[in-house]
């Protein structure tokens, strides 16, 4: 175990980072200075969907605080396992819009690609936590089916790279789908959804970069940012090369209880993101999968929430206020 007294980790390329994440609750209490014996709600010691964080988020967390916002949304609850009525495994029945392995056409002229199954974290508000990703992992041969759908479909206008995390693909990977991508004539956006930028800003490297804006395509990247705790220098940096190189930047954040259920804390992220060049996007209320009711808040809070931000900050810094349906194409304004 490294103490973050010591970061080891800042001098390792970002696969190892992404190797070396705590996956065990002991050594990322020990990390943090808690003892176990003290925690003031019961934990998951062996949590079916596994604790996953890498160093360099755990570094944006404050020793000492069981209550961190940063640390509840990735340290394993025993209340995760209580059933919840109204919370299923698939809450937007994604397995219904999957023609092909790893592809998900829900949204018209859009679609979403499961480039990697893998996560660098494991958020324990995830709703994709049950998703089949066994059935999921594209091979070779799935690319190629994905590409024809979208080859064959000429409505098809935007491309996004999904998961799990598109960015736990290598930079080779990546590369190559991007080309192959940007060969079919009707695609004019990419679009990459990650968390990797904000929770191991070093994924970010320059051919990363470089493979994400040098094709024709126009190229727009997602990052997902709960609380302004997540934004450091490192991920300052890193997103202003991305700007440099043409990549329009946008956030979404998921509205999670005793995370970033307060006014203050949202208004503070949406003008922390803006200081580092990203526009906020949407601000999601949870989607209703088992083991993440403890995080849910009441619609009429979320809406009172959203009605502060736009008391206080200038339109363009409120994200949309939104919520999935598994029967409507689009995201639904609350
Ligand atoms: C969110 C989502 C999209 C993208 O929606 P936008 O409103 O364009 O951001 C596309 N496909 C699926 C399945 C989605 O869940
Ligand atoms: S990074 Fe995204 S897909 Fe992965 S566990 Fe977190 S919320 Fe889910």
């Amino acid at each position: 175990m490294i103490p973050l007294s010591q970061p080891q980790w800042q001098t390792e390329t970002w696969q190892q980072q992404l190797s070396g994440a705590f996956r065990s609750l002991d050594s990322l209490l020990a990390a943090l200075q808690l003892d176990r014996a003290q925690a003031p709600y019961p934990l998951d010691c062996e949590p079916g969907f596994p604790l996953r964080v890498p160093q360099a988020f755990v570094a944006r967390m404050e020793p000492g605080n069981w209550f961190d916002p940063l640390l509840l949304q990735v340290l394993p609850q025993a209340r995760e396992n209580e059933p919840s009525p109204g919370y299923s495994l698939d809450p937007l029945e994604e397995a219904r819009s999957n023609p092909v392995p790893g592809l998900i056409h829900k949204y018209r002229g859009r679609v979403l690609l499961i480039a990697s199954p893998a996560c660098a974290v494991h958020c324990r508000y995830c709703f994709r936590r049950h998703f089949p990703y066994e059935d999921n992992q594209p091979a070779r041969a799935d690319w190629q089916r994905a590409i024809d759908y979208i080859a064959a479909r000429e409505d098809i206008s935007e491309v996004i790279l999904s998961g799990g995390d598109p960015l736990a693909l290598n930079d080779q990977r990546l590369k190559e789908l991007v080309l192959t991508i940007s060969e079919i004539p009707h695609v004019e956006r990419l679009r990459v959804h990650s968390r990797l930028p904000v929770v191991l800003p070093d994924r970010l490297s320059s051919s990363c970069i470089a493979a994400l804006s040098e094709s024709r395509l126009q190229t727009v990247m997602v990052i997902h940012c709960n609380h302004p705790n997540e934004i450091d220098a490192d991920l300052a940096a890193r997103l202003g090369e991305l700007r440099q190189a043409g990549v329009t930047l946008l956030n979404q954040t998921v509205l999670l209880t005793a995370v970033n259920n307060q006014p203050d804390t949202l208004c503070r992220l949406s003008k922390k993101l803006f200081n580092v060049g990203v526009l906020p996007y949407y601000l999601h209320v949870l989607d209703r999968v088992q083991g993440s009711a403890h995080f849910e808040l009441s619609d009429d809070v979320a809406r009172a929430l959203h009605v502060q931000m736009m008391e206080t900050l200038p339109g363009y810094l409120v994200p949309k206020l939104v919520r999935e349906d598994p029967a409507i194409g689009y995201k639904v304004p609350l």
